[in-house]
């Protein structure tokens, strides 16, 4: 029977499938685009793989702004027909996924000086709010001085003139990307992590197949296609120069963003704020989640290695100077960083264009040797990139051949992603409270359920009836649930380690790191016992784990890397 669940247990079988039987679609790149594309065909009936080089939303797709919006400051660059795409997709995101995409109202203060006075503020978000049909109560509400202060008591007030109230969304976009693998997977594709494509094979000049290097065993697979995706992101033209048509016409540009994480004490703000950066007219967020705030983003051309951008001194102090200008109260530190990260955008170049007037927009590239590539774009427009993308593979496969006439057209619009079966936030919350209130019987606090609920939603379920059968075996009731949760992560979301299951599944890393010296040594035996590792793994699992750990707040200028 074919295996619908995205186990680590099944990692192995599923590259042994890839190998033995031509897929329709290979995706390559597990960050939110190829786990969309992977769930958008698969859902439309084509038979699908996915490979990932590293582990699932291990690029760009963990370290972003984690907003679901619309993206007001493209107005001001005319960008109305993307404005109203991704606009419009918020919603639906949200519907699909209530869990983890959740309403956030965001402030945005108006200063002197600053890049939108009074009437273009109001204007602006007026056409945001019409342009993404945003219901009526979810309206903008453009306020004075006094009841922006009332709002929002830390901002800055002699400069101050007013603010707009508006509502974008908050997610978690390495967990949005989980959702979506797992879902790909309950419609039957094959995901894969840790299995890098290194090379293509080709027949009459097309491109038939992919060798990918198994990383978790010296092996390499050789897996036929009828049609390849090229989705990696910053590395899209890594993967196009390795084609034979090469990089024709466009290429990307990527650029870095960094976000810096404190304590909430820290900055304490009531609510998400989207303020101007004095001194390039830029805009940044600052953003308070579970008991920290994180501020952020930098927008730098990017020219070092790929796979490690890295958050520098000079990223530290331009954030840091943002904050203390519109938060001047909070006088904020580098030693207050408890957390950071940074990620790059693979956007499209634009000669004379400085990084933050690049266009957000995606774009398809197809190569004569037949090889799709997609780039540019944002996590909110994913779904529509993927419909988009995939809409083209089926025109092609039905021209190419008559059994394809059936393939159903795009299913994702309305499709419930894993965990986010609730019609409406009410229910997200009856489901907390009611589950807080059943899992007092193993001790476990409601607090840590709602946490629960917003990264695995109704599949929160799964992690309770493993805590209830670890009862005799684990006494205490934190190390039980914790237990529990890690091992809904390695047999329902294919985590093969410590980074994966601390940094992309549960986000802790960034958002916990100050809890977590204690915890992981423990987690490591733990996930020995379940994925079968001697004791030289386990070592060199930790002391993976532990160089991430201190590199989030080691901010050296090192030598060789530029931003
Ligand atoms: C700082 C920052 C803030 C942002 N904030 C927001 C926001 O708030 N909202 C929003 O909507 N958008 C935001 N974005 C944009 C959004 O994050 C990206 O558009 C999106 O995550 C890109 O996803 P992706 O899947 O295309 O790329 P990635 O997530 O990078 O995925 C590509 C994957 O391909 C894999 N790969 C590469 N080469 C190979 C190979 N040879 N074989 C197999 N796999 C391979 C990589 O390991 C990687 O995991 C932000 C971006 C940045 C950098």
């Amino acid at each position: 029977m074919a295996i619908r669940k995205l186990s680590a247990l099944h990692r192995s079988t599923f590259l042994d499938e890839l190998a033995q039987e031509e897929q329709d679609l290979l995706v390559v790149g597990g960050g939110i685009t190829g786990a969309g594309i992977a769930l958008d065909a698969a859902s439309r009936g084509l038979k699908v793989g996915l490979v990932e080089k590293h582990d699932f939303a291990w690029g760009t797709s963990s370290r972003s702004t984690k907003l679901i919006h619309g993206g007001l400051r493209y107005l001001k660059q005319f960008e109305i027909a993307l404005v109203r795409e991704v606009g419009m997709e918020r919603a639906v995101v949200h519907k699909n996924a209530r869990h983890i995409v959740i309403p956030e109202k965001m402030l945005l203060p108006i200063v002197e000086g600053g890049s939108l006075g009074q009437t273009m503020s109001s204007i602006g978000l007026y056409v945001y709010d019409l342009l993404a049909g945003v219901e009526s109560d979810e309206r903008r509400k453009m306020m004075s001085k006094e009841e922006t202060m009332d709002v929002e008591p830390m901002v800055r007030k002699d400069i101050l003139k007013g603010g707009g109230l508006y509502y974008e969304y908050r997610t978690d976009d390495a967990r949005l990307t989980i959702e979506n693998m797992k879902s790909a997977v309950q419609h039957g594709a094959k995901c894969v992590n840790y299995a890098e494509v290194v090379d293509y094979v080709y027949e009459n000049g097309k491109v038939v197949a992919a060798k990918v290097q198994d990383h978790l065993a010296d092996r390499v697979v050789i897996v036929r296609a009828k049609k390849i995706i090229n989705a990696a992101g910053p590395w899209v033209d890594t993967l196009r120069e390795k084609d034979t048509d090469g990089i024709q016409r466009k290429r990307l540009h990527l650029t870095k963003g960094v976000h810096l994480v404190f304590p909430y004490e820290k900055l304490p703000i009531r609510q998400a704020v989207y303020f101007d950066v004095p001194e390039d007219g830029r805009m940044i967020f600052a953003i308070p989640r579970d008991g920290i705030t994180y501020a952020g983003t930098t927008d730098t051309t990017y020219k070092g290695k790929i796979g490690r951008p890295r958050t520098l001194q000079a990223d530290v102090d331009y954030v840091l100077q943002a904050v203390n200008n519109m938060f001047p109260e909070v006088n904020l530190q580098t030693e207050d960083v408890v957390s950071t990260w940074a990620g790059l955008r693979p956007l499209i170049h634009e000669d004379g264009k400085s990084p933050s007037e690049l266009s957000r927009k995606d774009e398809i590239f197809e190569a004569s040797s037949g090889l799709l590539s997609i780039a540019g774009g944002k996590l909110t427009g994913y779904r529509k990139m993927a419909e988009r993308i995939v809409d083209l593979v089926v025109t092609q496969l039905k021209s190419e051949d008559n059994a394809y006439r059936n393939i159903k057209p795009c299913q994702t619009k309305t499709m419930r992603l894993s965990g986010g079966d609730f019609d409406s936030q009410e229910a997200v919350e009856d489901f907390i409270t009611k589950r807080a209130g059943e899992a007092k019987q193993i001790h476990v606090e409601g607090a840590y359920i709602r946490q629960l609920v917003h990264k695995y939603g109704t599949n929160t379920d799964k992690i309770i009836e493993k805590a209830y059968e670890l009862y005799q075996e684990i006494p205490d009731a934190d190390a039980r649930i914790h237990m529990a949760e890690l091992w809904y992560s390695v047999h329902h979301e294919m985590s093969m380690n410590l980074c994966d299951y601390l940094i992309r599944r549960t986000g802790r890393l960034y958002f916990e790191r100050q809890t977590l010296g204690d915890l992981y040594p423990n987690l490591a035996k733990a996930m020995a016992k379940l994925l079968g590792w001697n004791e030289s793994k386990m070592l060199r699992e930790l002391a993976k784990f532990k160089e991430e750990y201190e590199e989030v707040v080691n901010f050296e200028v090192k030598a060789g890397i530029t931003a």
